[in-house]
């Protein structure tokens, strides 16, 4: 049987366990479609202003993350997902 142990804190995960999914990819800019490419006329070519920005983000790009939680440590990745606090604790520490 497949066990789990939380990513953040190591516990084993036995009934409740969660998953975080992290995907970064760079924006594709709205701006680039107008409202006026927005004619039925136009529709060909967003396909194709979409299909080349599909392109700019290459697999190299993308960067996915994916972990298992324990409730616990759920709560805590809810309430602070970029780590502003733990980055802000420890510049805190460095002065
Ligand atoms: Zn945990």
């Amino acid at each position: 049987m497949l066990h789990y142990t939380c990513d953040a804190c190591g516990v084993r995960l036995d009934e409740q366990r969660y998953v975080v999914k992290v995907e970064v990819a760079p924006a594709i800019d709205p701006e680039i479609i107008s409202e006026a490419d927005l004619d039925a006329d136009h529709l060909e070519q967003i396909a194709e202003i979409l299909a080349a920005g599909d392109d700019i983000a290459t697999e190299e790009d993308r960067q996915g993350f994916r972990y298992d939680l324990c409730p616990k440590c759920r709560d805590k990745y809810c309430r602070d997902p970029l780590g502003k606090n733990s980055w802000r604790q420890l510049k805190f520490s460095e002065n």
